[in-house]
């Protein structure tokens, strides 16, 4: 099954309210989608966020990555072997971690659909539903309290709740905690927005305060390993690492000094799922725990994501709420994501498609179908 085309667009969907975060204020998902077609007739497809805050990458970085190396670097290979179409992936171009990502996880589709398997069965999963936290954005208390209470009201049972950007995080977490009371869990991310001490200084007083946090993710910058080797000794509360974990190399050194307790597998951050396995791999040698988590992203990159947390064990928590953080949904088909609950089904692939809608065009176009907006992707390159 040979490739045949990869083809670039666009997707945007205005987000229920803003997102805010120690890095960025956003208010739209405004994503890249590709195509990849194989010889015979199948399509994948994959989708890429921009964030430049995070992986470096832009929209059009993205764009001219598909289009000017990673694209010439596939075309034409055989997705029967799918060892060498990934090394020609991730040698077409270094960095750019969510363009790969949004190219391996159409090659996955792709490559479970010609198995007739949804993808986390093709990987081996066994469990078909998850669970997801969802994300409390930064605000003044009072703000992050009413959206805590409506996440609770909408059946979220875990709740991340973000920090690090100034201001009395304990107060924030403080006040969360006592508007949902106990039963409800709570995930605190930092974002990269405290420096060691400080940050153990602050989970100590959640501590001492009895918040009963689950886990602090990310409390110092990326590159401070030994700051963030030093939390995770200094407080009882467990520490996730994430912006500090794009590769399976950066994993294998937080667990060879346990800088961390936890992992958080992003696609975005590995260039995507062929990767991201290899990440999981290395846990489950170490007896390590990960999160599998996304960027702001929509429901087609997350739902591969979703089916990355289903093929593996070691995966025992989900941040996947790309999804219910979005005002509308234009794909079809593929995992249903109802409220916490993450239901993968049984369509071969990722089983995400395009419909109507959200494509750059829309307006002047009215595209309404799939195979227009596969003409429209055609017209991008
Ligand atoms: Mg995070």
């Amino acid at each position: 099954m040979k490739i045949e085309d990869i083809r670039v667009g666009s997707v945007r969907v205005p987000l229920k309210t803003p997102f805010k975060t120690a890095l960025r204020t956003v208010d739209a998902v405004e994503d890249t989608l590709v195509c990849v077609t194989a010889f015979g007739g199948l399509a994948g497809w994959g989708e890429a966020p921009p964030t430049a805050a995070i992986t470096g990458e832009t929209n059009a970085s993205i764009k001219a990555a598909i289009l000017g190396h990673i694209r010439p670097a596939l075309l034409g290979k055989d997705l029967d072997s799918f060892e060498e179409v990934q090394a020609a992936l991730h040698g077409a171009i270094v960095g750019n971690t969510s363009a790969k990502a949004a190219l391996d996880m159409a090659l996955y589709d792709l490559f479970a659909q010609s198995c007739n398997q949804p993808l986390y069965r093709l990987l081996g999963g066994a469990r078909s539903e998850l669970e997801t936290d969802l994300t409390i954005s930064l605000n003044e208390p009072q703000q992050m309290v009413q959206d805590s209470l409506a996440a609770v009201q909408a059946g979220y049972r875990i709740l991340k709740v973000k920090v690090g950007k100034g201001g009395d995080d304990v107060q924030r977490i403080r006040a969360v905690r006592q508007a949902v009371g106990a039963k409800v869990r709570l995930r605190v991310d930092a974002n990269q927005g405290w420096q060691a001490k400080q940050a153990v200084r602050l989970i100590r007083q959640m501590e001492d305060a009895g918040l009963d946090i689950d886990l602090v993710e990310q409390p110092v910058p990326a590159h401070d390993l030994q700051g963030l080797a030093e939390v995770t000794r200094q407080v009882d509360t467990p520490i996730l690492a994430d912006e500090s974990v794009f590769s399976a190399q950066n994993a294998l050194k937080v667990l060879q000094c346990h800088a961390a307790d936890y992992i958080n597998i992003k696609l975005m951050k590995t260039g995507g799922i062929a990767k991201a396995l290899q990440i999981c791999t290395l846990a489950e040698l170490y007896g390590v725990q990960c999160m599998v988590g996304c960027m702001l992203e929509s429901r087609l990159s997350v739902s591969a994501a979703a089916h990355l947390a289903a093929a593996r064990q070691v995966v025992t928590m989900v941040d996947l709420d790309g999804p219910g953080l979005c005002a509308a949904d234009p794909f079809t088909g593929g995992p249903v994501f109802d409220g916490p609950r993450i239901l993968l089904g049984t369509a071969p692939g990722i089983g995400v498609e395009p419909t109507t809608g959200y494509l750059e065009e829309e307006a002047e176009n009215h595209v309404n179908n799939t195979e227009a907006i596969r003409a429209y992707l055609m017209r991008a390159i």
